[in-house]
């Protein structure tokens, strides 16, 4: 590693430590030549999946990209930059955890293909909702309902008569999807509270007629449940 002093290649490791979480290194270094002192940081690479643009086009996925998208979505809020790290390491690692090479952005997905459903733009609306609740809950919900998607999607298709899954709009979807699996596997929430959120986050995030759409779906989903 470089001196960013005096550009020396040579330098002695005077401290190092593990973080918390056991997967980064911090070594304290001083350079041989001009005696500086830096801090280095080391840690494992996850093998991200590249991510499919609309145009067929293929990106590598971008970690500073969701780091900087949280940051900005919270600078208002009394949420620390080592909290927006943790979201990012908590994204990165379900991402990493489904194994896949490829993750399409906006093409519509197989039928029945779970990794691909979870699209790069639905971890941005997770990383907003992440905004509002910083909580334990909010990532249950999440690796929850991408743990359960083929369910949910199989129950929520047979109850949409107007939209053929793949071409719900995806906000729209996926609000119904976390919606849906509250419902189902957090029987101590009333479902009248789940529906409510849903209904909100649909406002917040979905076209002008989401909120009617999610609501409508979601009543059908309850009454079938
Ligand atoms: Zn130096």
């Amino acid at each position: 590693m470089r001196c960013p002093y005096c550009s020396t290649m040579d330098n002695k490791v005077i401290d190092s430590r593990i973080s918390q979480t056991g997967d980064i290194t911090r070594r304290r270094r001083e350079c041989l030549q001009c005696e500086g002192r830096f801090t280095t940081y080391e840690r494992v690479e996850a093998v991200m999946p590249m991510v499919i643009k609309k145009d067929g086009r293929r990106e590598p996925f971008e970690r500073d990209k969701i780091f900087s998208g949280i940051q900005k979505a919270t600078e208002k809020r009394p949420i620390t930059t080592a909290q927006v790290e943790k979201a990012v390491h908590d994204i990165e690692r379900r991402i990493a955890a489904f194994s896949v090479k490829e993750l399409p952005s906006r093409t519509v997905p197989e039928a029945g293909s779970a990794q691909a459903h979870f699209k790069h733009t639905e971890f941005d609306l997770f990383c907003d909702n992440f905004a509002e609740k910083p909580d334990e809950f909010a990532w249950e919900l999440i690796e929850g309902t991408g743990q359960n998607i083929p369910q949910l999607d199989e129950a929520i298709g047979k109850l949409s008569t107007n939209w053929r899954l793949e071409r719900m709009p995806r906000v729209d979807l996926t609000i119904i999807r976390l919606a849906s699996f509250e419902i189902v596997h957090r029987s101590d929430i009333p479902k009248t509270v789940t529906i409510n959120e849903a209904i909100e986050l649909a406002k917040r995030f979905g076209a002008e007629d989401s909120a009617a759409f999610v609501n409508g779906l979601l009543d059908k989903f309850t009454k079938a449940s």
